[in-house]
């Protein structure tokens, strides 16, 4: 058994693969779906993963069977609510090496139909709630002489489809944001990712559409892969937007 973690190991470390064993991996919207599939692959690969999430009952059972994972209460929308989640995270772990900025709503409803306020939820979360993520995480990460962002955008970054103005352009936005913090970020050594998902297995498409064609759909644990093979590019290659779509998906020609 041990041989064979040396072997591997070795193999890993000719080619340059970074190791994710003990690095503190933040991810946000960790309580299910494809939150849930990153933090189980973060965590198999040795990471130290905090589950973080509004539904804390449902981050604590995704943590509890993941060895050095736990769960973290943290709304994304709230300003003073990522600064005290970091903060608990320089407390209890003392470093931030990784931010997967995955937590994301949508409210799909014709422009008329849509309130101010529902705009401003799905923007608060999916736009606004990243930036605030980054901003906490950046001069940590800059001290610590490096880390790495991963902002789990959307093919709806990418082209528009009806009932879905705010969630295309909270992922527009993030597109736009992750490139701009590549360029801001790579000289002090953090490296920003947006990964352009294609429609997923998960609650946020299978709770609100029950007659999906789910054979349209991939598997969230494909895209948590994806995040994987991101985080473990060697030192000097980063990767500033990587997309990852089902086979046969519908939203992308
Ligand atoms: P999901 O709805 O299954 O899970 C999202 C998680 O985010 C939930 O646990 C929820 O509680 C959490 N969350 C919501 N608001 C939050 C907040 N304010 N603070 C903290 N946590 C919050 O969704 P999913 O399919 O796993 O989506 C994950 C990400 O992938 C989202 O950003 C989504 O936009 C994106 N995405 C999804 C698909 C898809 O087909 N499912 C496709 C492309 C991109």
């Amino acid at each position: 058994m041990n041989v064979r973690v040396n072997i591997s190991e070795e193999s890993r470390a000719a080619t340059g693969e970074q190791s994710l064993r003990d690095k503190v991996v933040l991810v946000t919207g960790g309580a299910r779906g494809l939150g849930e599939a990153v933090c189980a692959n973060l965590a198999e690969a040795g990471a130290r993963v905090v589950c973080a999430d509004v539904r804390f009952e449902l981050a604590e059972q995704v943590a509890e069977p993941l060895d050095g994972a736990r769960a973290l209460r943290l709304d994304v929308s709230d300003w003073p609510s990522v600064q005290a989640g970091l903060e608990d995270i320089l407390g209890n772990e003392g470093r931030v090496d990784v931010l997967i900025n995955n937590a994301g709503i949508d409210i799909t409803l014709p422009v008329d139909e849509l309130s101010v306020e529902d705009w401003q939820r799905v923007i608060a979360t999916n736009l606004t709630g990243p930036f605030m993520l980054c901003k906490a995480v950046l001069p940590r990460m800059r001290e610590q002489g490096g880390g790495q962002i991963v902002n789990i955008v959307s093919t709806a970054a990418k082209r528009t489809w009806p009932n879905a103005c705010a969630y295309h352009s909270s992922k527009w936005g993030l597109l736009g944001l992750s490139h701009a913090l590549h360029v801001e970020a790579r000289p002090q050594r953090v490296k920003v990712t947006a990964l352009v998902a294609g429609g997923m297995r998960t609650p946020f498409l299978l709770d609100r559409f029950p007659d999906i064609d789910v054979s349209t759909l991939q598997d969230p644990r494909s895209v948590a892969r994806s995040v994987r093979f991101v985080l473990t590019q060697p030192e000097e290659t980063v990767i500033p937007e990587l997309m990852v779509l089902p086979m046969t998906e519908t939203s992308w020609p």
